[in-house]
């Protein structure tokens, strides 16, 4: 009898290929359950490349991104030019080294804060976060659970630098497809700009638009981050791209369906908030996240589920749709509808 080959688990290493002529994925792993990697994007420019977006710091780290580089015939010293589609660990991370390897310059939004602020001070960073949570009538246990996790685990970015320059609407970054232009699209986080190739109609989309819908917002650093997120999407659609180039995944070409199918999520998430805390309030947002999506909340979704609703729940309060009752006695803030 044939032997059947057991379910065979590989290993996670940066892999590259081409996609088009002058155009090449990078396949950095991620040690993040759900997200096994994210790409980074090597354009021809010259003797060398525009890097667009660098990896996760960890160990090892920069030698997948060196095994990726060198599966397409490229090395870390022939990046001309860093941009970075915005400042979360997984496209910001190694900045610093492919900067010190290779004597480029970083391109950034300058609205970075929301990480370097982070990576510069972690315990302050933890502190607020466990205040949002706390806040959002998390009970104390799992939260002291998470706090500890998260001290002294690596931040995932190799060195704080800034950005030699900002990255903002009418700076133009030359490659050998041409010119590549500045979009400014914030929600998924304050410093996240889409870069738009005119000509080739050629989209490098960060984790703006994916091609699995995935909805997540840094809370705490704008007003309204759902809100932002839905303009953005206004503002990519407005391009016409033809073909995306996405921070996670594979590409994808029915770029216009993908900035529909975000909308209506949005839409359909804020519309089921609304619905929840108008039947079920006053209630906090811990309480809220089941009747939202219908499930539990596990350690594996607290994070990324709250946020979002707390995002929802913020608009729907800018829209005067939902007002929120302090807590007292440093209880859980609650959300009830406007009336
Ligand atoms: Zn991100
Ligand atoms: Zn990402």
């Amino acid at each position: 009898m044939p032997r059947v080959p057991g379910p065979e688990r590989k290993r996670e290493v940066g892999r590259g290929e081409r996609v088009l002529p002058g155009v090449w994925r990078l396949r950095l792993p991620l040690p993040w359950p759900g997200v096994p990697h994210g790409n980074a994007w090597a354009v021809a420019a010259g003797d060398g490349i525009v890097l667009f977006d660098c990896g996760y710091h960890d160990e090892g780290s920069l030698g997948h991104l060196e095994r990726a580089l060198a599966m397409v015939n490229l090395k870390l010293e022939h990046v001309r030019l860093l941009v970075c589609t915005h400042a979360h660990t997984d496209h910001y991370g190694q900045a610093a080294t492919v900067v010190d390897a290779s004597g480029c310059e970083l391109w950034m939004h300058p609205n970075h804060e929301h990480m370097t602020r982070h990576a510069n001070d972690p315990e302050e960073w933890l502190r607020r976060r466990l205040e949002v949570a706390r806040q959002s009538g998390v009970p104390s246990e799992p939260l002291e659970r998470f706090a500890e996790s998260r001290r002294g685990s690596n931040t995932g970015i190799a060195r704080i630098i800034e950005p030699d320059k900002d990255l903002l609407p009418g700076v133009e970054i030359g490659t050998d497809l041409g010119t590549w232009t500045v979009h400014e699209t914030p929600g998924h986080a304050p410093s996240h700009v889409c870069l738009y190739q005119p000509e080739r109609r050629l989209l490098i989309s960060g984790d703006h638009l994916l091609g699995r819908v995935s909805l997540y917002y840094d809370y705490g650093y704008t007003p309204d981050p759902a809100g932002e997120f839905l303009s953005s999407l206004d503002t990519v659609e407005t391009l016409g791209a033809r073909l995306c180039l996405p921070g996670h995944g594979r590409t994808f070409t029915d770029v216009q369906a993908h900035i529909e199918a975000n909308r209506s999520l949005v839409t359909e998430r804020v519309a089921k908030v609304l619905d929840v805390v108008t039947e079920r309030g006053p209630i906090t947002i811990f309480d809220a996240v089941p009747q939202v999506y219908g499930e539990a909340i596990t350690p594996m979704n607290a994070n990324w589920w709250m946020s979002e609703t707390l995002c929802y729940a913020n608009h729907l309060e800018r829209l005067g749709r939902l007002e929120r009752i302090p807590g007292e006695d440093g209880g859980p803030e609650r959300w009830v509808a406007a009336d």
